[in-house]
């Protein structure tokens, strides 16, 4: 069970169109994270995904 709270200085994230990133702090806000790739075969970081992202954008898509 993923948990909101305040910002996890363990995750460090920039994604502030993400629900769970904490304003201006450029943290994650749950406890943990569940990171995947869409990859058969990752090569590189833009390969991997934060699979805990929701758009904080009601109704579009970011
Ligand atoms: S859920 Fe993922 S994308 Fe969203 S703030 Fe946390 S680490 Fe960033």
């Amino acid at each position: 069970m993923y948990t909101e709270g305040p910002a996890n200085y363990h995750i460090h994230c920039t994604v502030k169109d993400c629900k769970y990133h904490k304003g201006d702090e450029n943290y994650c806000s749950l406890d943990t994270i569940n990171v995947a790739t869409h990859e058969a075969n990752p090569t590189d970081v833009k390969c991997v995904d934060c699979r805990s992202f929701e758009c904080k954008h009601h109704g579009m898509s970011c």
